[in-house]
């Protein structure tokens, strides 16, 4: 296979240990629709992670592709710098209207999840240093968050592998493990924070944890009283995951930075949103010297934009969010059955249609990580028709919203027939 060739030779993966392909090659997907995808030898497998998050409706969706399409025609890309587009105005116009009077009527586009927070985090410590609070400028973020991998999102990142080499070099940030230890925070480091950033509802790398109810309500609260700044990282739970179009709408919270991008183009082209506040705008009027020095060559990339605005038309024609209760539920019951009837213990987490199923010996004790029994479940998935993720041994289940109530219960027998493979 030449593919894999070059792919030895010459690329350069992600997150993988270089040097250890040889075991494994990986797949070389070619081919996608709906919640299928194909690899290069003809075989067909549920994509279980919805490529990675991002995908909402499937693969090959002809509404998408086709408005795609359509902007193709027109023009791919042009500057955002002093220009405008009609695609991106549109889209903006959308985004703000699921926030009426809320103030977040301010759109910042970028490139991906990582530079949607590397955006807000600039901004809510430029924010400060122009408006007379120059030493107001760190952050709280909380134990094993994930908010992407440049320096900025990094920095606010509770997971080791990714910053811990890099924390001399990064932004001031001090964790808390929970709302407890929120509370606690010393007057002097409120004093000092600028904004608490959170992945709404559940956190996803940490392994899939959903966040107690009324969790976020309480951290606004908090803000709110500290003249602290809330910036929500719906990266992940954007776009229906969660059983609403954004996760912060089920705890009605209004955050002053909402990060978008994954889902937002229904996982059809890099494209990320920052909503921002009013009020924090304004903070940026007045000449040269207040304005965001923060733009990419592909910021509000016409294609991207068109792309997101058909990936909003069909949550209205296909009637996500309103079938999607339903296949929760199933999801949710055919885990838990799956783990009852497993030798292993199984610990599934869930929040809508984001799930994830912790495996541990028989004896409720957590494998050596040096096993590697959640990537090699995976692995044996593949032979079921099932392509998905493990983070550490919780198996990933974060398949497009799209998917049917027949697909779900294909993939939890390819699951589980994956798991009986591996205690066997
Ligand atoms: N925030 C969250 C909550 C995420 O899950 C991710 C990606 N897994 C990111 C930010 C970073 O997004 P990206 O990989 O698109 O840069």
């Amino acid at each position: 296979d030449t593919w894999i060739t070059a792919d030895r030779d010459h690329c350069w993966h992600p997150f993988t240990r270089q040097g250890e392909w040889e075991k494994t090659d990986p797949l070389v997907l070619v081919g996608g629709s709906g919640v299928w995808l194909t690899d290069s030898k003809g075989r067909k497998y549920i994509d279980g992670n919805a490529s990675i998050w991002t995908n909402i409706h499937g693969h090959g969706h002809p509404v998408i592709s086709q408005a795609i399409k359509d902007q193709l025609d027109q023009v791919a890309h042009t500057s955002y710098l002093g220009f405008a587009n009609p695609r991106a105005s549109e889209l903006a116009e959308r985004l703000c209207g699921f926030f009426p009077d809320s103030g977040l009527e301010r759109v910042f586009y970028s490139d991906d999840g990582s530079t949607a927070v590397e955006c807000a985090v600039k901004m809510a410590i430029q924010y400060r240093l122009q408006t007379g609070e120059p030493d107001r400028t760190e952050f709280i973020a909380f134990d094993q968050c994930y908010h992407g991998d440049t320096m900025g999102a990094a920095s606010l990142g509770g997971v080791g592998a990714f910053f811990e080499r890099f924390r001399k070099f990064g932004f001031p940030v001090q964790h808390v493990r929970d709302l407890d230890e929120l509370l606690a925070v010393s007057p002097e480091q409120i004093g000092r924070t600028a904004a608490v950033v959170i992945e709404p509802l559940v956190q996803g790398v940490n392994q899939i944890r959903p966040w107690p109810e009324g969790m976020l309500r309480a951290i606004r609260h908090w803000c709110d009283q500290h003249g602290v700044h809330l910036i929500l990282d719906e990266v992940m739970t954007g776009f229906g995951r969660t059983g609403s179009m954004f996760a912060c709408q089920r705890e009605e919270v209004v955050p002053d930075f909402l990060c978008l991008a994954k889902g937002l183009t229904g996982g059809y082209l890099p494209l990320a949103a920052t909503l921002v506040q009013a009020e924090i705008y304004q903070g940026f009027l007045g000449g040269a010297e207040k304005a965001f020095y923060y733009g990419h060559s592909y910021t509000a990339n016409q294609l991207g934009c068109a792309a997101a605005l058909a990936n909003l038309d069909l949550f209205e024609q296909e009637q996500t969010l309103e079938l999607l209760p339903e296949k929760v539920d199933l999801l949710g019951r055919l885990l838990n059955e799956l783990a009852e009837r497993s030798d292993l213990v199984i610990e599934i987490r869930q929040c809508g249609l984001v799930a994830g199923g912790e495996l541990r010996a028989p004896d409720g004790s957590a494998f050596p990580v040096t096993d590697r029994v959640g990537e090699t479940v995976c692995l044996l998935a593949r032979d079921h028709g099932l392509l998905t993720r493990a983070i550490l041994d919780t198996v990933v289940v974060l398949p497009p919203l799209s998917i049917t109530a027949d697909e779900i219960r294909h993939l939890c027998a390819a699951l589980e027939a994956a798991i009986n493979d591996w205690s066997h």
